[in-house]
């Protein structure tokens, strides 16, 4: 326990980028009031478990991780989506001291100082503007809103996060210009659908440095561009409104990438998923958005072996994935998740179908994926150093990414002759190689 008069408390944090963002905000606002965040059970005078609900694994790996705390510690305050699967976390663990759901922080606060009361004389100085983050220093998560309106089937998030609840864009601008403030050098900017920013709010305009600017995605992404920062889209639903940003990107102000998670290319599979914008155009728009921004990057996710896939209907998975040549891919096999409505339809696809259809997926985006890479070989990019490492044999090694890789999903450029690069620097280099995932390169080569 502490051994000075300070009240500490210890912070686990697991899951998403998005409960990341929660993690931040409850660590900012326990060192506003003064509480000390411990890097120790032992050290802690009790200890705040943030969860992920998501998937079964993450449950499990959540109930290990209170039960740890437990152990260690003793007192034990749980947060984050299990904690909003009713019951979950008490029947495994009856000694924790409360449990909240997902971004719950006032909550959370009330559960702390009802176990730790807060110090006198709250060192609200202490607390950088920018808050607490939990992501290296040069790049940080922007969460916008939180929640969503729709109803995938095969997701349970609106359930527990509730619906979208899109966050005032003064705010966000305001945490965004602390975080440029305090040296961060990309943005990426989250929420569980991002082309929806402000719907809930009818696009009500809100102020940033006394001016006023609409609740809405392409106008917070303007405001967001003069910042003189990276920024990134995640989660953006092929809305026709999302097509006002495309000139943003060819502009340059920021960056030609978009994350959009088509999910499946069979209307009749993407109806039974209950997807957002399923009726648009796909092929028609990113051709558009294309042409108007040539060097854009398009990442996307797929689920093979959604329940009632059909051979032809994965063909036609198959058959898009060639058309669209999309740069960036991930899929995954349907899971069944506790509480979704897609666990019921009929016609659920044997586990060895999935596989196999994953493994036929893979083959080709890998192909796909490949030959863009090797587009890059010999051109010169702009890449964001995220670190620097010596080798074996004492030489300077840099790993960055270049303005068509996020951080942690998509690849990577392996630097050669790194000497005098720091984390965040921004780095001009010729491309030397590729494979399927990532590229090495360094200083221009004649
Ligand atoms: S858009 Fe669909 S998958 Fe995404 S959070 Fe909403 S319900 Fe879930």
């Amino acid at each position: 326990m502490s051994s000075n008069n300070t009240p500490k408390v210890g912070f686990v944090s697991l899951g998403c980028p998005k409960a990341g963002s929660d993690a931040e905000r409850i660590l900012t606002q326990l060192r506003a009031e003064g509480y000390e965040i411990s890097g120790t059970y032992e050290d802690a005078d009790l200890v705040v478990v943030n969860t992920c609900g998501f998937i079964d694994s993450a449950v499990d790996e959540s109930l290990d991780a209170i039960g740890e705390a437990l152990n260690k510690n003793g007192k034990v305050i749980v947060t984050g989506c299990l904690g909003a699967k009713s019951g979950v976390v008490q029947t495994a663990h009856p000694s924790v001291l409360a449990v909240t759901g997902p971004h719950a922080l006032e909550e959370v606060m009330t559960a702390v100082h009802a176990n730790l009361p807060k110090p006198h004389d709250p060192y609200v100085d202490l607390v950088p503007p920018q808050g607490v983050r939990l992501t290296p220093s040069h790049y940080a998560y922007l969460k916008i809103s939180e929640g969503c309106n729709h109803r995938c089937s095969f997701c349970i998030i609106p359930s527990m996060r509730g619906d979208l609840v899109s966050r005032p864009v003064g705010e966000v601008l305001n945490e965004a210009e602390n975080l440029v403030n305090a040296g961060v050098s990309e943005i990426l900017v989250i929420s569980q659908d991002t082309s929806a920013y402000g719907v809930d709010v009818k696009y009500r305009s809100g102020f940033w440095n006394g001016r006023p600017v609409k609740t809405r995605m392409t106008e917070l992404t303007k405001s967001l561009s003069e910042l003189g920062v990276w920024v990134r889209l995640h989660y953006v639903y092929p809305y026709p409104h999302v097509d006002e940003v495309i000139p943003l990107m060819a502009d340059g102000l920021i960056l030609p990438y978009l994350d959009v998670p088509f999910q499946h290319a069979s209307p009749r599979i993407l109806k039974a998923m209950k997807r957002p914008a399923s009726s648009e155009n796909n092929l028609a728009r990113i051709k558009a958005w294309r042409d108007i921004c040539p060097d854009i990057t398009v990442r996307s996710t797929f689920i093979a072996g959604f329940p009632g896939e059909t051979e032809d209907d994965f063909q036609m998975l198959l058959d898009f994935l060639e058309e669209a040549q999309l740069d960036r891919v991930g899929c995954f096999t349907y899971s069944a998740v506790d509480g979704a409505s897609a666990n019921a339809l009929p016609d659920q696809v044997p586990e060895e179908v999935k596989q196999e259809r994953l493994a036929r997926f893979m083959e080709v985006q890998e192909r796909i994926s490949a030959a863009k890479l090797q587009t890059k070989v010999g051109t010169m990019q702009t890449v964001l150093v995220d670190e620097v490492v010596e080798d074996e044999d004492g030489n300077i090694e840099a790993i960055g990414r270049t303005k068509a890789d996020a951080p942690e999903i998509d690849g990577v450029v392996y630097l050669a002759d790194a000497e005098g690069l720091t984390p965040g620097d921004f780095v001009e280099v010729q491309i030397y190689d590729a494979d399927g995932h990532d590229l090495w390169g360094g200083p221009p080569q004649d």
